[in-house]
């Protein structure tokens, strides 16, 4: 093969800064999650799963299933064609008035993932709004970093949720320009969240626009599952909140809830939504059943105890004299602090113990912060809980790793 070095010497400097990934290849059960079995080159083993984004376990629910089987058999697998050509179908049409409906807004999009979301928005603002300004919160996730690069428009990076900083740079900035925050509420890495109403008043002040993504926060908080910017009366004050079907959910899809005017210039000007076959709509009618239920009492009962079972896990932690971090929300990471350490501790747990978390390391938190990131849910129990400390306790001793009087 032609240039096969150059993919070579890039996989071999990958590997040197131990950013090479290994995949788990998991089977989920229906019915079983957060137990699924793991192939392995010896065999399939049953592991527990404890880093994932299903964090309601929405993905096996009955009802998102059901509807998912009943749209499957009525109208077949793929959409056949971009949204303008023979894409658009009822699933689309009714999930869009539904998010557009959570969020408070007058519209809504749909994209093929969040990802698309963020980047083909933001990129697409800095075409409608010439001369526009982004400042951009410094752990804002790689598509809105991305989406926002692609703009064209001018970028301002400021500390993470450093609110004088962000108004230190704007105040720097001609006041005639058009500006547009841009940050997240739940911060997925660290479980921690945005000022967002300091955000929207310094929005206020200057006559910016605010772009919140409430990726790990849709379907987990506030009264219906809007988000955080709905648990805190804040929805009307952010111009455009962009969320995930995939991750409370449990299905796939990304998309914004913003003004109709927002929402008709993204559709007819963003290529990430434009030039692309769209959502399956076995997708949209599973993320809709979704949706209505944890809009309901079903869904506040979820969001009670996922917040206690997070409580519950952060507790146990502290108790073992393990260094959790100052996270406020349902992630619940462990300071490893080593490279190394950290994939070794996951892969013991997984190899020896049948427990599964992912090590996550530089690039995606800085060096020196690697860790164990935890989502506990309401489908893990307290044995599940009591099994894992005790297996961190055991893997932890043996690595050397500190730990707390
Ligand atoms: N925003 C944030 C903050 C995320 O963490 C992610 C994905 N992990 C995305 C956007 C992208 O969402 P999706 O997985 O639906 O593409």
């Amino acid at each position: 093969m032609k240039h096969l070095k150059a993919f070579e010497d890039a996989l071999t400097s990958i590997r040197d800064e131990g950013r090479y990934r290994v995949f788990v290849d998991l089977h989920r059960h229906r019915g079983r999650f957060p137990k699924a079995t793991a192939r392995f080159e010896d065999g399939e083993r049953e592991i527990t799963v404890w880093c994932s984004n299903d964090y309601l376990g929405m993905g096996q629910d009955d009802d998102v299933l059901t509807g998912m089987h009943e749209a499957i058999d009525s109208f077949g697998a793929g959409s056949g064609g971009t949204r303008n050509i023979s894409g658009t179908t009822r699933f689309h049409v009714e999930l869009e008035n539904e998010l557009a409906d959570l969020h408070g807004k007058s519209g809504a999009l749909l994209f093929t993932s969040g990802y698309v979301a963020n980047d083909a928005t933001l990129s697409t603002l800095g075409k409608i709004l010439p001369g526009l300004i982004i400042y951009s919160d410094e752990l804002n996730h790689a598509s809105m970093i991305e989406g926002i690069r692609r703009s064209g428009a001018d970028r301002r990076i400021f500390r993470h949720n450093d609110v004088e900083h962000l108004r230190a740079l704007i105040e720097n900035d001609d006041a005639d320009r058009p500006k547009l925050i841009a940050f997240e509420s739940v911060y997925s890495m660290d479980g921690d969240i945005g000022p967002i109403e300091a955000f929207c008043d310094l929005a206020d002040e200057f006559n910016a626009l605010t772009y919140l993504d409430e990726v790990h926060a849709v379907g987990m908080y506030g009264e219906e599952g809007a988000g955080v910017a709905q648990r805190e009366g804040l929805m009307d004050r952010i111009d455009i909140i962009e969320g995930t079907l995939g991750k409370a959910f449990g299905v796939m899809g990304g998309y914004i809830a913003a003004h109709e005017s927002v929402i008709d210039a993204i559709r007819s000007m963003a290529s990430g939504f434009i030039f692309t076959t769209s959502t399956c709509p076995v997708m949209a009618a599973g993320a809709l059943n979704s949706i209505r239920k944890l809009r309901g009492e079903e869904g506040r009962r979820l969001r009670v105890d996922h917040q206690a079972k997070a409580a519950l896990l952060k507790e146990k932690f502290r108790k073992a004299g393990l260094p959790v971090m100052d996270s406020v929300t349902h992630i619940v990471p462990l300071l490893v602090g080593d490279p190394e350490k950290c994939k070794a501790l996951s892969d013991t747990l997984l190899f020896d113990f049948g427990i599964y978390v992912q090590p996550i390391n530089y690039p995606t938190v800085p060096r020196g912060t690697e860790r164990l990131r935890f989502t506990p849910g309401p489908v893990h129990d307290e044995a599940m809980m009591d099994e894992l400390v005790s297996a961190i306790l055991a893997v932890w001793k043996q690595l050397g790793l500190e730990q707390a009087a």
